[in-house]
C-alpha cells in the first residue's frame, strides 16, 4: 500500500489536443512548487496527476499545492493491489468511520476486464460498512464518500475532496506585464490573471524623490505575496521623475494625468515588445478614478493596439477589496507611501479627454527621448522564494 496525492484537473478538461501541453505546464509547476522536497514522486496522466510523497508530511504539501492554478481538487488516497478483499479491508482500516453518519461508495472502474462490475463493488463494501460501523446508507445527502478508483493492476482508495485554486496553470496563457502601484487593485488584478494561467512580470514606475523608497518596497513586498503562485517574479522599476516633471511643466494641468497615463503605457508597451510579453495587465476599473472613465479609456488607451487586461474592470471596489484580504494584499496595500500617480495627481484632471486636446499637449515637448531615458535606465529586480527576504532587506536598509 502506497500514500497518494491524486491531483483532479479543472478546465484543462475541455482543451483538446493542447492537454498534454497543459498537462505538463502543471506537471512542472507542482515540481517547481515542491522542489524543497527532493525525491518525490509525480507522475501525470491524462485524467490526473499523482504525487507519491514517502515519507513526507503529507498536510504540509497539502498546504503547498493548495495555491497551484489548474487544479481542481485533490484528495488524499492508498494506492493498493487491485484484489477484491485488498480494497475492502483498506476501506475498513484507512478511513475515520466516526466523523460520519451516512455513507455512499462509488466505484469507478477504468479496468473494464475487471472481474466484478461496478454495482456489485459499491454493494459489497457498502455491506462491510454497515455491518462494521453505525453508519447508514444515503445515496443522495451522504456524508462520506467512498470513492474506489479501479485502474489496470491497482486501485486508488480516498474519501475526501479538497478544493484546489481552479483556474489554468501558471505559463499555459503566455505573458502578461502587470501595472504594479502598490494601491488594492493591480496586486488583485495580476491574481487574477495568474489563475487564467498568464505568467506575471511587473512594471512599477516611480518618482523619486517625490515617491519615497517606502513605495517600492511595498511593492516588492507584494510581490512577495505573488510567490504562493509562481516560483520566481522579474520586477521593472521604471525611474518616472524627469518624464513626470516634463509633463507637468509643459502640458495643461486638467490633462497631466492623461498624459501621463498614456506615457506609463507607452513604456510598458515598449518593455512587452523587448521581452516578448503579449499583454499589459492593470487594475483599472469603469469609473473609479478621472484616469478610468470609458472617455479617458479611449484616450489612454490610444498609445498602443496590445490588448490590456484589466481583470478588475467591473468589480466594485468593495468586491476588490475582499479578494485583497483573501489573497493577503491587502493589509500591505494599504500602508500609507504613495505612488506617483497620487503624489502628481493635478486638482482637477479631466475625466472627459478629448483626443485632439491630448495631441496638442504631447506636441509641447520632446517626450520621445524621455521615454527612452525611462527605458535604458530600468533597474530589473528578480524575486523569488530564495531571495525575497534579503531583497526586502536590502530596501529596508536603503531607507533609513
Ligand atoms: P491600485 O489600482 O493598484 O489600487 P490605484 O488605485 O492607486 O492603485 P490607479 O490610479 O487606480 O491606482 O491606477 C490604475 C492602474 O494603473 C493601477 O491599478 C495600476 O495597474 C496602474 N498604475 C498606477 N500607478 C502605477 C505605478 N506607479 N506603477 C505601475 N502601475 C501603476
Ligand atoms: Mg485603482
Amino acid at each position: 500500500m502506497e500514500d497518494v496525492i491524486l491531483i483532479r484537473y479543472g478546465e484543462l478538461n475541455t482543451k483538446g489536443k493542447n492537454r498534454k501541453l497543459f498537462i505538463d505546464c502543471l506537471k512542472d509547476n507542482i515540481k517547481k512548487k515542491l522542489d524543497i522536497y527532493p525525491d518525490l514522486e509525480i507522475t501525470a496522466y491524462r485524467d490526473r496527476t499523482y504525487i507519491f510523497f514517502k515519507d513526507y508530511d503529507e498536510n504540509k504539501i497539502l498546504s503547498d499545492i493548495k495555491d497551484v492554478f489548474g487544479i481542481q481538487s485533490f484528495s488524499l488516497a492508498k494506492k493498493v493491489s487491485d484484489d477484491y478483499q485488498v480494497i475492502e479491508d483498506t476501506v475498513m482500516e484507512s478511513i475515520d468511520f466516526n466523523k460520519y453518519k451516512t455513507f455512499k461508495v462509488l466505484t469507478r472502474r477504468g479496468d473494464k476486464s475487471y472481474p466484478m462490475i461496478s454495482d456489485e463493488i459499491n454493494r459489497s463494501i457498502a455491506t462491510r460498512v454497515l455491518n462494521g460501523t453505525d453508519l447508514k446508507v444515503d445515496v443522495h445527502n451522504y456524508g462520506l464518500g467512498i470513492n474506489i478508483d479501479i485502474r489496470s493492476g491497482f486501485a486508488y482508495i480516498f474519501s475526501e475532496k479538497i478544493n484546489g485554486a481552479g483556474g489554468f496553470p501558471v505559463g499555459i496563457s503566455g505573458k502578461g506585464l502587470l501595472m504594479l502601484s502598490g494601491g488594492i487593485d493591480s496586486p488583485v488584478a495580476g491574481y487574477l490573471a495568474m489563475k487564467r494561467g498568464v505568467k506575471i512580470e511587473c512594471i512599477h514606475f516611480a518618482s523619486p524623490p517625490y515617491t519615497s523608497k517606502k513605495a517600492l518596497h511595498k511593492v516588492l513586498e507584494l510581490v512577495g505575496k505573488y510567490l504562493r503562485y509562481d516560483n520566481e517574479f522579474i520586477v521593472y522599476n521604471i525611474p518616472f521623475t524627469k518624464l513626470q516633471l516634463e509633463i507637468n511643466n509643459s502640458c495643461d494641468n486638467t490633462y497631466s494625468m492623461t498624459i501621463s497615463r498614456r506615457m506609463m503605457y507607452r513604456i510598458a508597451d515598449r518593455l512587452c515588445e523587448k521581452q516578448c510579453i503579449e499583454v499589459i495587465v492593470n487594475g483599472e476599473s469603469i469609473a473609479q478614478v478621472a484616469s478610468q472613465t470609458l472617455q479617458s479609456m479611449v484616450a489612454i488607451n490610444n498609445v498602443t493596439n496590445r490588448p490590456i487586461i484589466r481583470p478588475c474592470v467591473c468589480l466594485d471596489k468593495i468586491e476588490i477589496i475582499d479578494m485583497a484580504k483573501k489573497i493577503d494584499t491587502y493589509e500591505t496595500s494599504i500602508l500609507p507611501y504613495e505612488d506617483c500617480c497620487t503624489i502628481f495627481l493635478p486638482p482637477h484632471p479631466i475625466i472627459a479627454p478629448k483626443l485632439e486636446n491630448v495631441l496638442k499637449n504631447e506636441n509641447k515637448f520632446d517626450y520621445e527621448s524621455l521615454l527612452d531615458e525611462c527605458l535604458n535606465n530600468i533597474e530589473r529586480i528578480v524575486i523569488n522564494s530564495n531571495n525575497i527576504n534579503e531583497v526586502l532587506d536590502i530596501e529596508e536598509e536603503n531607507l533609513f
